[in-house]
């Protein structure tokens, strides 16, 4: 789908009204009661949104990186949460619209997924792997053409809501931690125990506890190839280009409810310059900066794809280290911009019920440096660092 076309304009602007009209006013009670937003993910159901990254000749609506951004952008503006789940979603369907395109199991799927409008969800986290993404302790055990795998996870954002969860597993209980498959489990392939609770300071509306998955099913839903690849050439970008674009989104509401009470203290006094849009004027240049960040690297990705040394291009060192840099750089400038945007707005944005609250905004981008920790990230880029050669 070109940026431009009358079929993503259409796909926007619905997203757009689903923002206004049904996420924005249910997010004060998403956030206060942890509870998933039920009713935008309905409405997105509705407008076929959650097939936006499908293939078209597999039925779906077969946005780029740089669309998929812009809807996510959209709804961030009104709820992070629900922008989280929706940037989430897209990821795994690109794992399996990149990686699963030859198998036919995984074409009939996303047909499926594009009918009925599948939610799905990702457990990569597990006890005992500390975080890194990149490591599993479990292992599929295959016989008979079918599957087993196991899985105790910290973290499973809304996976009592979905239809289907990517499990990242060990290849085979002989394989080495790092010798990794995805697998596509399907609700009625799998019993969930929850194991932790989610009641954060932010993204609450995630529904993100901790789970013990047990799970069986047909050998053809391990996804073809190994996760190593699929994680560089799809996870990884789509992971840290959605999750900035809908970061900004959080912080673009957050300076627009700042503005607002810039301009309502100029009305009061025409002709002169409230000494707090001084401070709007700096913290638009960030925001124009971030925004800058996201949307060029979304830009070069959809370029990428085009090329057809394209997959290589994206498994290259200079490639992962712009990833972890967006990452890095976003996750620490949102909280910044909102930090910012509060002290412009004063005591009606610390207040929790005025129409200037910013306390959720601000809660909400704290998890940005934790989800999948910065530290971690930036041991990455240093190993990557020593061996890179400029060109
Ligand atoms: C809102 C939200 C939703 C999430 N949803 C999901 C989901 O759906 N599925 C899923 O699987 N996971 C999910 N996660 C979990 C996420 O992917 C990470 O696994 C998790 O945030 C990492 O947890 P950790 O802080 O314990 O990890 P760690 O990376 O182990 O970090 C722990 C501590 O160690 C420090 N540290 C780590 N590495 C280094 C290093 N090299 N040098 C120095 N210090 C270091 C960190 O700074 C941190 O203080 C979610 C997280 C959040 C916040």
């Amino acid at each position: 789908m070109s940026g431009n076309s009358n079929e993503f304009n259409a796909l926007l602007a619905a997203v757009k009204a689903i923002a206004t009209n049904v996420a924005a006013p249910a997010a004060p009670d998403v956030d206060a009661r942890a509870r998933f937003p039920q009713e935008t993910i309905d409405a997105l159901r509705q407008a076929r949104v959650l097939s936006a990254a499908v293939p078209k000749e597999l039925g779906g609506a077969g946005c780029g990186m740089r669309e998929l951004a812009l809807l996510c952008v959209a709804l961030a503006q009104a709820c992070g949460s629900s922008a989280m789940v929706l940037a989430m979603h897209f990821i795994q369907v690109a794992c399996l619209a990149r990686h699963g395109r030859d198998s036919t199991f995984f074409r009939g799927y996303l047909q499926d997924l594009v009918r009925n409008q599948y939610l799905l969800a990702s457990m990569t986290s597990e006890n005992g792997t500390f975080g890194e993404t990149r490591t599993s302790i479990c292992a599929v055990e295959r016989a008979n053409g079918r599957f087993t795998l196991a899985k105790d996870a910290t973290t499973g954002s809304y996976c009592s809501y979905a239809e289907g969860i990517l499990v990242t597993a060990r290849r085979a209980s002989d394989a080495p931690g790092s010798d990794q498959v995805l697998v596509l489990v399907r609700k009625d392939d799998c019993r969930l125990t929850q194991t932790t609770t989610w009641d954060t300071l932010g993204m609450r509306g995630t529904v993100s506890p901790g789970f013990k998955l047990e799970s069986s099913g047909a050998e053809e839903q391990i996804l073809p190839g190994s996760f190593a690849d699929s994680s560089a050439q799809t996870m990884v970008p789509y992971s840290h280009i959605l999750w900035s674009a809908l970061w900004w989104g959080i912080c673009a509401d957050a300076v627009a409810r700042a503005a607002e009470c810039v301009r309502a203290g100029a009305r009061k006094n025409p002709g002169s310059v409230p000494p707090t849009a001084l401070r709007l004027a700096e913290v638009s240049t960030q925001l124009q900066s971030m925004r800058h960040n996201w949307h060029s690297l979304a830009a070069e990705f959809d370029a990428i794809t085009t090329r057809p040394a394209g997959l290589e291009e994206l498994l290259a060192i200079g490639w992962a280290l712009k990833m972890n840099n967006l990452k890095v750089s976003a996750s620490e400038a949102a909280p910044q911009i909102v930090h910012k945007a509060l002290q412009i707005a004063g005591i009606v944005a610390y207040k929790n019920d005025t129409k200037f609250s910013l306390g959720r905004h601000y809660r909400d981008v704290l998890s940005a440096s934790l989800m999948i920790s910065n530290e971690r990230i930036a041991a990455k880029s240093a190993s990557m660092l020593l061996v890179l050669k400029d060109t």
